[in-house]
């Protein structure tokens, strides 16, 4: 409820703009002179003034000057009603800090009407600043989370660099020390370890470079007009190349023409899933990949035949980081699937994740084909 002090020696008037003010549902607290009104609004913090000018212990000019210099007070809103209506006391009177007056007499209709504009400005002012608060805490802890999230990202990039480089700086060692006593298969799984560790610093590298892009918004979205199947089944090839040995991956497309897409984000996107599909499925089993064109949409869908994801879990794979409870000891960073959604929604697609545990899991994309 609206609590209204009115600060007024004459009890006639004061009588009469109480039963007007309870009449309109505001709370009314009334005071005879100075002294006591500035006591009730330390006590009582009222939600606005009124407030006449000569009185008896401390007049109208003594109360705003105090309610003006306490910070709990300054902001309530003050309206002097005066009898005298010399240009002289309404200027001292606004420069004090009132911020209405109102000549005696005055009719109940101009009193509520100073009134309402007071409060409505007052309200207007707080919203206001409550929007700036809110805005203000919710830049600090984006700041603070990116904060995090940057040392997080450095950490784990970090840790995940230094893993490969001991792979590689250990099985060059074990070529170079030990290779004329290694049989043919044990140098070839020694090269491939080589590899395998080089094209993971690589992915690594690239998905710094642009997770850090999106992050701070830098990236620059480039559509060019392309062949993305050519695109595609070159990404294909590779990984079909470096797993030959454990995958059979399958790739069928039906798109032959041209298409505007980013390709360094299909990069990601492509080379994200097909990591995904392999790295959570076993040794021996098929990656199957389909690219085809539907009602200007270009969709790929990547399958595989392994662990699955439990289905509570589906929903928090694209946050960076978020690995799901079946992993176990296969490692990644957590950061691929929330590089790939960033990169669909660059292109305005939409992904959708068809899993079950222990079966597999089918990716799909789908992005809008430009005109
Ligand atoms: P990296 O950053 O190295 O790719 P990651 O593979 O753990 O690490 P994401 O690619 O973002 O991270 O995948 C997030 C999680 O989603 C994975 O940790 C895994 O739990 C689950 N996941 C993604 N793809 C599959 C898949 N094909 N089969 C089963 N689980 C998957
Ligand atoms: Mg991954």
């Amino acid at each position: 409820m609206t609590t209204i002090l009115i600060i007024e020696d004459d009890p006639a008037l004061r009588e009469e703009v109480i039963g007007w003010l309870m009449f309109e549902d505001y709370e009314a607290l009334e005071a005879s002179d100075g002294r006591e009104g500035l006591k009730l609004t330390q006590e009582q913090l009222p939600d606005l003034i009124l407030c006449d000018i000569t009185m008896p212990n401390l007049d109208g000019y003594g109360v705003i000057l105090e309610i003006r210099a306490n910070p709990l007070t300054a902001q309530i809103p003050f309206i002097f009603l005066t009898a005298r209506a010399s240009h002289e006391d309404v200027r001292k009177g606004m420069l004090l800090g009132a911020d209405d007056y109102l000549t005696k007499p005055f009719s109940r209709v101009e009193l509520l009407k100073a009134i309402q504009i007071r409060l409505k400005k007052k309200e207007l002012e707080e919203d206001a600043l409550h929007q700036q608060i809110e805005m203000l805490t919710a830049m600090v802890s984006q700041e603070r989370e990116q904060r995090l999230l940057k040392s997080r990202i450095v950490s784990m990039f970090s840790h995940d660099f230094r893993n490969s480089l001991a792979t590689i700086l250990a099985s060059s060692g074990l070529l170079k020390t030990f290779g004329d006593q290694l049989d043919s298969v044990q140098r070839q799984r020694t090269a491939e370890r080589i590899e395998g560790s080089v094209r993971r610093l690589m992915q690594m590298l690239d998905d710094m470079l642009v997770l850090a892009e999106m992050e701070s918004g830098r990236f620059k979205f480039s559509p060019q007009r392309l062949d993305v199947n050519a695109l595609i089944a070159s990404i294909v090839e590779e990984f079909q190349f470096t797993y030959q040995e454990s995958h059979t991956i399958h790739f069928e497309s039906q798109v032959s023409k041209n298409v505007a897409v980013d390709p360094q984000l299909i990069h990601q996107i492509v080379s994200n899933l097909i990591s995904n599909a392999i790295k959570y499925s076993p040794s021996g089993s098929t990656v199957e990949i389909v690219l085809t064109e539907d009602n200007g949409l270009l969709q790929l869908r990547v399958q595989d035949f392994g662990i699955g994801i439990p289905p509570n879990e589906q929903g928090q794979l694209f946050e960076l980081f978020h690995r799901a409870s079946n992993v176990g000891k296969i490692k990644g960073t957590g950061l691929g699937l929330a590089i790939v959604k960033q990169a669909i929604d660059l292109h305005g697609g939409k992904i959708m994740v068809d899993s079950t545990l222990n079966q597999g899991t089918q990716i799909s994309v789908s992005l809008p084909i430009a005109s």
